[in-house]
């Protein structure tokens, strides 16, 4: 059954788009949020479990202080307050992943809330996302369906239950409603979760990265009349790892509520799950109704930071991407064009480093965002898959200012490197690129070029500089273009003039 879907323009002209993510981050530590087992991304299935993290009877859980601190670290880093105090709640579901029954959670003591973060659009416009609270949970263990089609349940023989992942540290941030972005409510989702994980990887609490789920979001889209009018029924589309499928799912639910609403139906407020073909199909029916019978934690006592601890905290956090970004946008000289572009060709990193390593950021730039992507896209790969280093290009880079290559030489040298022939300096001398600095061999090749042609010389004997263009070309070829065109073209005027 396929869904009737309104075209997304008219949509947004029709109704107001809002959107609330919910974003789940799995913390970096070493051990789990309330036992000792090993914290590690796959591992043969139900290695990395203790007693407590499939909950056998009498198993009790402890606080893993890390997992607290990595969750304050992302409450400061988002601008929220800090709770003076905060319990453990217990959400209570059925769930083969879940062994206990429950997912130790917080429920209205989160540890951190009333933040924002304010995003970047690809244009460069500034959108701030209101973020309700951040609070610490843990993460279920993983089903697989055996037998059926694309590893779903339907048609399938039977299912595994792996709780390796079970009782891994998680950080859910919650935002408020996001009102205001209308037509660019996908973009302004995108970029939001893509901020988050940079904040994350910035902090150092995640490695953060999409394609294992580290990073997850649910997505949830509801249309009203306009800016004025209540808000409209909501669905969630669950589980959301990538920055393209977010943009699709809000998109298609959007198009998908809008032609509900158009001709007098209601939307149902659903869970819905997002597919690979970005559109999203329904899952269970939701009520706002309390159904998880959430209680506070028996097990555990209340945590309660204290303010020293806090500030403590607060004053180790690193520079953020967003000041990061205008520090090196001013450090490089760059316009703020010119520094969307890098940032959106993913080369900050690699021309950070590269200017680390001993050059300018200019240089570093003209490089990374002229040849270096050029032969990325030749190669249809990304910057940072490319066979070079930071060090090599600034290696690269000093050979220029040194005058040993000239730019042109410089680009052969650089297909070297990319070609897997070693260091800049090592291609330079066995390809034999390097600029011929030995005077008396150019002005040897000056003197049989002006005795080739005798009436150049004399006209440019005559006043008729530009003439010398052809002397230079005839230089640059006995030379096979590693002479300095500057240096030689000084020195036919020193011949010619002594
Ligand atoms: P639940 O935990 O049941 O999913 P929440 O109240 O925590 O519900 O809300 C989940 C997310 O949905 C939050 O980000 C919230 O801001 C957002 N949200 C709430 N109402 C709406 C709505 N009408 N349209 C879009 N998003 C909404
Ligand atoms: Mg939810």
């Amino acid at each position: 059954m396929s869904d009737t879907l309104m075209d997304y323009d008219e949509a947004v002209r029709r109704y107001d788009p809002v959107i609330g993510l919910e974003v789940h981050v799995e913390l970096g530590t070493a051990t789990k949020m309330f036992d000792a087992a090993p914290n590690a991304f796959g591992g043969v299935p139900n290695s990395r479990v203790t007693p407590t993290s499939v909950g056998l009877p009498g198993a009790l859980p402890v606080v893993n202080k890390r997992g607290v601190e990595y969750a304050i670290r992302i409450g400061l880093a988002l601008g929220c307050q800090i709770a003076e105090s905060c319990r453990f709640a217990r959400k209570n579901y059925f769930y083969p992943d879940l062994a206990k029954d429950f997912q130790t959670s917080q429920s209205d003591e989160p540890i951190a809330f009333d933040g924002a973060l304010e995003v970047e659009l690809g244009d460069g416009a500034l959108f701030t996302v209101p973020i309700e609270r951040a609070h610490m949970e843990e993460d279920a263990g993983k089903n697989t369906h055996i037998g059926g089609a694309d590893g779903r349940i339907e048609g399938a023989s039977h299912s595994l239950v792996d709780y390796n992942r079970a009782g891994v540290p998680l950080v859910e941030i919650v935002s408020r409603p996001i009102i205001g972005a209308g037509a660019r409510a996908p973009e302004v989702a995108a970029a939001y979760v893509r901020s988050l994980r940079d904040i994350f990887r910035a902090l150092g609490v995640s490695e953060a990265r999409m394609e294992r789920g580290n990073v997850r979001a649910d997505v949830n889209v509801s249309l009203r009349e306009g800016p004025d009018a209540p808000l409209g029924t909501r669905t969630e589309t669950k589980n959301v790892n990538t920055f393209r499928g977010i943009d699709a799912v809000i998109r298609y639910e959007i198009s998908r509520q809008a032609a509900i609403l158009a001709s007098g139906g209601r939307v149902l407020q659903e869970t819905r799950h997002g597919q690979a073909d970005g559109t999203t199909r329904a899952g269970r029916v939701k009520s706002d109704a309390d159904d998880y019978r959430y209680f506070p934690e028996p097990d555990l006592v209340p945590v309660a930071p204290s303010r020293e601890w806090v500030e403590q905290i607060r004053a180790a956090l690193p520079e953020l991407p967003a000041a990061k970004r205008r520090r090196l946008r001013a450090e490089w000289d760059l316009s703020d064009s010119e520094m969307r572009d890098v940032v959106n060709a993913g080369a900050l990193e690699l021309i950070e480093a590269t200017a680390q390593a001993g050059t300018t950021g200019q240089a570093a730039r003209k490089w990374w965002m002229g040849e270096l992507a050029r032969a990325a896209k030749e190669r249809e790969t990304a910057l940072e898959e490319l066979a070079i280093t930071p060090a090599q290009v600034a290696e690269l880079q000093g050979l220029v200012d040194s005058g040993r290559l000239t730019d042109k030489l410089a680009r052969q040298v650089l297909a070297g490197v990319l070609a897997g022939e070693g260091d800049p300096e090592a291609v330079a001398s066995a390809r034999g690129l390097e600029v011929v600095s030995d005077e008396s061999e150019l002005t040897a090749a000056i003197d049989e070029a002006l005795a080739a042609q005798p009436d150049v010389a004399d006209k440019i004997r005559g006043g008729k500089v530009q003439a010398a263009g052809a002397i230079v070309g005839a230089v640059m070829r006995a030379t096979k273009g590693q002479a300095d065109a500057k240096r030689v073209r000084e020195l036919i005027m020193e011949r010619i003039q002594g």
